[in-house]
Formats: C-alpha cells, sequence, structure tokens
C-alpha cells in the first residue's frame, strides 16, 4: 500500500489538517492518478461537518473529502484497456458500484439499488473506508473514471465531474431546450454551471438569486434574465406560471410552494440542493396544475463522459478560483457566506507528496 498526503477532517466540524493516508496496491483494472486539481464542492462541508446524519448509515472520520477530482494517468494495472500512461482523466462522486442491479445496467450507477461506493466517506467493496480527492493520488477502476476533453484547462474543468454532471442529467431529463424556459435557484457553483449548460443547450435561462450581487455574472454566464427572490412581486405577479422546469440549487430553507408555484401547467421543480431538514409541501400546489417535485443525483459513467465531451464542444468550464491546499479551511467559511466566483480548485502540488 502506497503512503499519499492528503488534507482530512479528523471528527465532525474540525477543521482540515495533513494526513497520511494509504492507497491500495493497484489491481489489474485499476487506474493509478496523479491528482492535479480537485474542485471544493458544498457537499464536502456537509459532510466533513456530519450534517447529513439522517440521511447516510454513516459518516467516516478521518475524513479526506473531493469528489471533483482532475489528474493524469501515473500507471495502470495490466488489463486496463481505456487508458494508458499520460491520459487526463476524472473522478466524481463514486468509484464503484455492484454492477448488477437494475440502475447500473442502464448506466445509472448513481442509483445504485445495492449502493454507490462513494469517493469518500464511503466504504469499498472490502469495508475498506474510501479518501477523496484532497489527496495527491488515487486508485480506482477504470469503469470509473471519465476522460477529460483535451481542448480544456483541467483546473477549470474539474468541477464538471460533480457540479457539471449534478445539472446537466436534470436539464437533459427533463428536456431543456429551445422553446424551454428553465430557472436555476442559486447562483453558487451548481447554479453557475446550471446557467452555461441550459444557455448551451438552447434554452431560456432565468437566475433567482437571494440578493442582488451576481446580476451582472449571471447575464455574463448566459443568463437571459436575473431576479432577486426578496422581491415579493417575483412570486405574486411577475413570474407566476411561467417556468417548465425548475432546477434548486440551494440547500438553505425556502418556501417550497412558492416555487411550485412559478411552474406553469405540466412543469417540474427539481431538488439537487440538500436541505438537513425534511420541506413542508403543500399538496395543491403541485395538484392544480399537475405539477412535479423530483430530485436528481449527479449522473451515471455514461452520462458523465457524455457532459464531458459536450462540454470540450461547447467550451464549457468553470469559473474557478484556484487555491493553496492550506486555504481549504478559509475557503469553506467563504463557500459557507457565498462569496466565491463560483467554484474553488485546490491545487495539488501545493500539497508536499509525503
Ligand atoms: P454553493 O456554491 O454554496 O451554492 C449554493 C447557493 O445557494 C449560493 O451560491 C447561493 O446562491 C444560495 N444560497 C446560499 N445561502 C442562501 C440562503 N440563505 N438563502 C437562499 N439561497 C442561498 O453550493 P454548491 O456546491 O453549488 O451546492 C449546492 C447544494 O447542492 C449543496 O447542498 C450540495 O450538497 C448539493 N449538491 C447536490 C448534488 C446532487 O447530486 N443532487 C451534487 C452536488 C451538490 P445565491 O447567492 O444566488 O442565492
Ligand atoms: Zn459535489
Ligand atoms: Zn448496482
Amino acid at each position: 500500500m502506497a503512503q499519499t498526503a492528503s488534507y482530512a477532517a479528523m471528527k465532525p466540524k474540525s477543521p482540515l489538517v495533513p494526513y497520511a493516508i494509504k492507497r491500495r496496491e493497484p489491481r489489474e483494472h485499476d487506474v493509478v492518478i496523479d491528482i492535479k486539481y480537485c474542485g471544493v464542492c458544498h457537499s464536502d462541508i456537509h459532510q466533513a461537518r456530519d450534517e447529513w446524519s439522517d440521511y447516510l448509515d454513516e459518516s467516516i472520520f478521518p475524513m479526506v473529502p473531493g469528489h471533483e477530482i482532475a489528474g493524469v494517468v501515473k500507471s495502470v494495472g495490466d488489463k486496463v484497456t481505456r487508458f494508458k500512461m499520460g491520459d487526463e482523466v476524472g473522478v466524481g462522486c463514486f468509484v464503484d458500484s455492484c454492477r448488477q442491479c437494475a440502475e447500473c445496467k442502464r448506466g445509472l450507477e448513481q442509483y445504485c439499488g445495492v449502493q454507490p461506493v462513494r469517493t469518500y466517506n464511503g466504504r469499498d467493496k472490502d469495508g475498506a473506508p474510501t479518501y477523496g480527492g484532497y489527496s495527491r493520488k488515487i486508485v480506482v477502476d477504470e469503469n470509473y473514471v471519465l476522460r477529460m476533453p483535451e481542448n480544456l484547462p483541467l483546473d477549470a474543468a474539474a468541477p464538471l465531474l460533480c457540479a457539471g454532471i449534478t445539472l446537466y442529467s436534470p436539464l437533459r431529463h427533463w428536456h431543456a431546450g429551445p422553446g424551454r424556459k428553465v430557472a436555476i435557484l442559486g447562483l453558487g457553483g451548481l447554479g453557475h454551471m446550471g446557467v452555461k449548460l441550459a444557455h448551451a443547450l438552447g434554452a431560456e435561462v432565468t437566475v433567482l438569486s437571494h440578493s442582488s450581487r451576481k446580476q451582472d455574472d449571471a447575464l455574463r454566464l448566459g443568463a437571459d434574465s436575473f431576479y432577486v427572490t426578496s422581491d415579493p412581486l417575483v412570486f405574486t405577479t411577475k413570474l407566476q406560471g411561467y417556468f417548465d422546469l425548475i432546477l434548486n440549487t440551494v440547500s438553505a430553507q425556502i418556501d417550497w410552494n412558492q416555487y411550485l408555484d412559478l411552474l406553469k401547467a405540466d412543469g417540474s421543480l427539481v431538488i439537487l440542493g440538500i436541505p438537513q431538514r425534511q420541506i413542508p409541501i403543500g399538496a395543491f400546489s403541485l395538484v392544480s396544475r399537475r405539477r412535479s417535485l423530483a430530485g436528481s443525483a449527479i449522473g451515471g459513467i455514461r452520462e458523465t463522459q457524455e457532459m464531458l465531451d459536450f462540454c470540450g464542444r461547447h467550451k464549457v468550464v468553470s469559473d474557478v478560483e484556484v487555491i493553496p491546499m492550506q486555504k481549504i479551511n478559509e475557503a469553506y467559511e467563504r463557500v459557507l457566506k457565498s462569496d466565491v466566483r463560483y467554484r474553488f480548485v485546490i491545487d495539488m502540488a501545493s500539497l508536499k507528496s509525503k
């Protein structure tokens, strides 16, 4: 087992500190990846602070977060056919799944009936805890490794592995495209990718934000319009019954029924941001216009590759602020204050190799 430098939360809510982990010896289908960049997702913060204890069976500490991993193949196992040394690759939110259930067979490994093996805060099939991308190296089965588009910079492309696919998948599933009116609620790491992707797919895009601070950015990123959700007229007159699709990336508490009322008949409100507590819904908002309330999680391997190729063709990347590993605790505080434009990405060269 090879020792690898990383940063870990040693217990819930404690700051991240340097920590040495062991990566498994590569098996015949494994790819050993030198991690170059790793995005900082809000889910990293939720989990490092143990805010999902109501949803997950367990939270495993010490925890090395990070599931927006971009790097270069260092070596491959004997039977690896899809990658070779030097390839630019990515790893997202899961590193394995049962491979046999109906969902895995449909390429929806993220919904694996047994349970996908999370990239971190999960357990490998042998029971060993998994550790994520805030580290120098990772060893992953080739079937769960993605190919990065050659024309995109690795730092700005890293967030596609979670933020990108989390928005691309519902946009495709609910047919965002020309003639469809899409709202992105919350302009953060996920939301700004939603704006870029929905725009690239040809939809009419509206940003709903809790302050006016991001208006210029929203329009620059590709939004057609921008509304501040503290304006009561948004809900009573301006946008009532307007949207085909609303993607909610916010985990803070909101009035869900107000947002359902912004949908046309047959429109859908999709939950992406994960609130800590259960959400109250009034049946009438749904029943009165055959509206749907749905949820969506990341995407399968096949769709994630499709999204990366789409981003390569349309030159879609994340707006990133690259930071050294040592600034991670400060970065978490800034994410919590919505003070990031729009994704922190850690430069792993800042982490000593041992
Ligand atoms: P983020 O960068 O922190 O963005 C969240 C956005 O929510 C903020 O930029 C802000 O946008 C809005 N917001 C923050 N505080 C608010 C408040 N008090 N009231 C209303 N809006 C507020 O986080 P992220 O990385 O995009 O992740 C967002 C959520 O998605 C997290 O819960 C994360 O765990 C979850 N997630 C889900 C999936 C999935 O597969 N479903 C995947 C990844 C992440 P404005 O300033 O524009 O209002
Ligand atoms: Zn994520
Ligand atoms: Zn499965």
